[in-house]
């Protein structure tokens, strides 16, 4: 704690101190227990086509049950559980929930659009992935081309032997990997090259001004291009206007997630979304 303090030497120990790393703790061991007793669950964001419009895909989002807040937001909990260890235990979760949910769905006549999950860095390095991945398929009967795996440019930054002996064994699967955030990580795109992937997510960052600002405008038309020429497919995170869906129409953009589609919605909502959703499409 000292430490973040910059110049300062030392801190004293407070009582603010002491709360704050007693609270953490606290977390911690909230965090434990839900992960024995399944406490969390998923929402799950749809990804249409920016050309048709049609339904390619989900994103599974995690949330945590926290038993006084509520429904918790990954952005709250993800670092901590990462710093912990423990992060690997709740993707592990999250994976088999999804694939287990997906299939529910298409044996229900839902279209059969891959569904995605986030994995940390982490689980690239200090777990066996792949043999995973391969475990839980299995298990749930999800073809493997209907699972997707996002991943961070972190992740292939820093990536060594193991790194990409998980990629390919995934990629050997059939599973499709996407780097999320895309463009918000490093400069150096070479790890592109190395590593089998399949698609780049757009940051939100990037598409929030989209129609507003030149700048914007540029660095979405360079990722597209570039995509296309590594034959990478794209989708565009955080779309929240009908006027950004149309401007990455325009620039060739593969596919829209965002607020302006859907936000993430609990699982039960997601038969019941696809219908209405179908309906309108067809009634254009
Ligand atoms: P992400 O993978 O980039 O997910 C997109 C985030 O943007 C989600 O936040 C989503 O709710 C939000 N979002 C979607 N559309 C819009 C929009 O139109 N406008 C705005 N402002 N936001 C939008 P969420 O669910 O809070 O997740 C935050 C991050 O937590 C995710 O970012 C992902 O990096 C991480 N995360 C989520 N689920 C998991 C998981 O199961 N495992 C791991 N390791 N990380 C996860
Ligand atoms: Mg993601
Ligand atoms: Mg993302
Ligand atoms: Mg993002």
């Amino acid at each position: 704690l000292a430490k973040e303090h910059g110049h300062q030497p030392f801190q004293f120990y407070t009582p603010a101190l002491e709360s704050r790393a007693s609270r953490m703790l606290n977390q911690e061991q909230l965090l434990r227990q839900s992960i024995a007793h399944g406490g969390f669950e998923l929402h799950y964001q749809p990804q249409v086509r920016c050309d048709t419009g049609a339904l390619s895909g989900f994103e599974a989002l995690v949330r945590w049950r926290h038993p006084q807040r509520g429904l918790v937001s990954p952005e709250e909990f993800v670092a901590l559980a990462e710093a912990r260890g423990l992060i690997t235990a709740i993707d592990r979760w999250v994976l088999r929930r999804a694939c287990r949910e997906a299939c529910g769905w298409y044996a229900q006549g839902m279209p059969r659009v891959p569904v995605a999950v986030n994995m940390s860095a982490q689980e690239f390095r200090h777990s066996d992935l792949a043999s995973d991945v391969a475990a839980v398929l299995a298990e749930t009967g999800l073809p493997a081309q209907l699972l997707h795996i996002e991943l961070t440019e972190s992740t292939l930054m820093h990536s060594d032997a193991q790194v990409q002996r998980t990629l390919h064994a995934l990629q050997q699967q059939g599973v499709e990997m996407a780097i999320d955030d895309f463009g918000t990580g490093y400069s150096s795109l070479a790890y592109l090259k190395r590593h089998p992937i399949h698609q780049l997510k757009i940051d939100r960052s990037f598409i929030t001004d989209l129609t507003e600002n030149d700048d914007d405008t540029a660095i979405v038309t360079a990722i597209v291009q570039m995509a296309k020429s590594l034959r990478l497919r794209t989708v565009a995170e955080g779309v929240e206007s009908a006027a950004q869906l149309a401007a990455l129409r325009a620039l060739g953009c593969d596919m829209a997630q965002g607020y302006h589609i859907a936000p993430p919605m609990p699982a039960d909502q997601v038969l019941q979304w696809q219908q209405d959703y179908c309906h309108k499409l067809q009634a254009q």
